[in-house]
């Protein structure tokens, strides 16, 4: 096996963040986050944190070509060998485009679930402030679909660092559905980019992360088996 270039795809909520940073050292290539990039400078206060701040609040996207320089500079750590799991890259046309000149993708998960689902996670989506970690107070029961909470063992801490649970800032009713639209025009066509080369395994996300880690861990060891 020459490399394992995984995008986990889905709309803002589905999990991408929660599955990569579990599948991560099953796998042993590095969880790349851009938005977890960008809350790091931003905690930072550097300069790309200040000029990236007002836009992740309202959900704009940041631009491009910003986007890829960071994307470059991480590719070049050494951690980077054996392959990655993106987790919000790449979100436009132009960033696929500029991404294949760099690297090529070898899988593209696509996280697949209801937008009414996704409003009730995000909403109930709660991140340690000092280290990241994600946690989800929401309890989700629909027909086929059992969500449980991720909660954490000390109420409001964290469990890895101890830290405070807090909401994003971007975890608001209008800001999410403003994210899940942005997805929709701009993200979303980027599965017909990938369809072209057959990379894309559609996985529904119907169960909380003890289900759903080994699930897509199962996708992956079965596409990269013949390779
Ligand atoms: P979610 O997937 O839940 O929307 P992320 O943590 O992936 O959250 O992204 C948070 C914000 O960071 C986005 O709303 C956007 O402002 C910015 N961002 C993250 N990744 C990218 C990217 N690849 N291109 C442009 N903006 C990005
Ligand atoms: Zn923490």
């Amino acid at each position: 096996m020459s490399s394992m270039n995984i995008i986990l795809f889905g709309p803002p909520g589905s999990g991408k963040g929660t599955y990569s940073s579990k599948l991560s050292p099953i796998l042993g290539i590095p969880h790349i986050s851009t938005g977890d990039i960008f809350r790091a400078e931003i905690a930072k206060k550097s300069e790309l944190g200040k000029k990236v701040e007002p836009l992740l609040k309202v959900g704009t996207l940041v631009d491009d070509k910003t986007v890829i320089e960071i994307i470059k500079s991480r590719l070049k750590e050494k951690d980077c060998k054996k392959g990655f799991i993106f987790d919000g890259f790449p979100r436009t046309l132009e960033q696929a485009n500029e991404f294949q000149k760099i690297a090529k993708i070898d899988l593209v998960v696509n996280l697949v679930l209801e937008d009414d689902i996704i409003l009730e996670k995000a909403l109930a989506r709660r991140i340690c402030e000092k280290c990241g970690n994600i946690y989800n107070v929401a309890d989700i029961k629909r027909k086929g679909i059992k969500m449980p909470p991720l909660l954490p063992k000390v109420v409001g801490k964290c469990d890895k660092c101890g830290g405070n649970l807090i909401q994003r800032k971007d975890d608001n009713e209008k800001i999410i559905m403003d994210r899940l639209n942005t997805y929709k025009k701009q993200t979303e066509p980027l599965l017909k980019y990938y369809k072209k080369e057959k990379l894309i395994k559609d996985v529904p996300v119907t169960m909380g992360p003890e289900g759903m880690v080994p699930l897509i861990h199962g996708v992956i060891k079965e596409h990269f088996k013949s390779k």
